[in-house]
């Protein structure tokens, strides 16, 4: 039996952003000003892609989900993730990403829809507006509880050009109209906004204890714009989408519902 749930949750995680550019990317700050957010939230160690995101999707630090680099995603470890829970209670989950290592995000068949465009094989920007189109087709046409979508291209400046570099912020606008351009395509009363990066960055790399600082912010009905989310962790991200969904967390969890 499944209760019925009206409310749909979009988490955009915008790969490397640092909190430090949100000022220099006016549509950046204009979408912060209706948000509940943190710029101090931090991520897990180490500070790579793929191990942060199954502590975004799993709730717990790298040493219980077993994922430390991006080539090993700890499939078979026993702690749940978000997905997984969603798919045992028949929500449907969609994601769109260009980075193809993250399809190990969730297990085979646990999403409704799984939409990836190889940004290797185009260009990201290329891919990332092919996948913006594709969300805002299929989202307006079929119900969707929980929705991921990734945006690797401020990450990718970043090594190519070195974090906070006038390309990198290039980045940040442009992903920051794509992020637009989705939300503006998609989200109604039910929906709730929720943007956070997987790490920061240095030089042309992350990894360290300094990249661990990432930004959070929520906008939706149960989140008052300006309010500072204290102490908040990507772990708590999970257990936020969770409650909005009125599920219950896996017992593992470790991070909180963020109000
Ligand atoms: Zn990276």
């Amino acid at each position: 039996m499944n209760i019925v749930n009206d409310q749909k949750v979009i988490l955009i995680v915008t790969d490397g952003m640092d909190p430090a550019a949100i000022k220099q990317v006016p549509k950046a700050q204009e979408f912060m000003k209706n948000c509940a957010y943190a710029l101090d939230a931090k991520t897990v160690m180490p500070a790579i892609t793929m191990p942060c995101h199954v502590s975004l999707f799993k709730s717990v630090d790298p040493e219980i989900h077993e994922c430390f680099d991006n080539y090993d995603p700890g499939y078979y470890n026993k702690v749940k993730s978000m997905v997984d829970i969603f798919h045992r209670r028949d929500r449907r989950s969609a994601m769109f990403y260009s980075w193809g290592e993250l399809r190990d995000l969730a297990k085979p068949g646990t999403m409704a829809y799984d939409c990836f465009i190889s940004g290797y094989y185009n260009s990201i920007e290329k891919a990332t507006k092919e996948l913006t189109d594709n969300a805002i087709e299929y989202l307006n046409k079929n119900f969707t509880s929980f929705t991921f979508f990734h945006h690797d291209l401020i990450d990718s400046h970043g090594h190519y050009y070195g974090w906070m570099t006038d390309e990198y912020i290039d980045a940040c606008k442009f992903v920051w109209d794509e992020i637009y351009r989705l939300v503006e395509g998609v989200a109604d009363e039910n929906t709730t906004v929720i943007i956070v990066s997987d790490h920061s960055g240095h030089d042309r790399d992350h990894g360290t204890e300094e990249d661990t600082t990432i930004p959070i912010m929520i906008r939706g009905k149960n989140f008052i714009p300006g309010t500072l989310l204290e102490n908040a962790s990507i772990k708590d991200v999970a257990p936020t989408i969770l409650k909005i969904l009125d599920l219950t967390p896996d017992e593992a969890w470790e991070g909180k519902a963020l109000y």
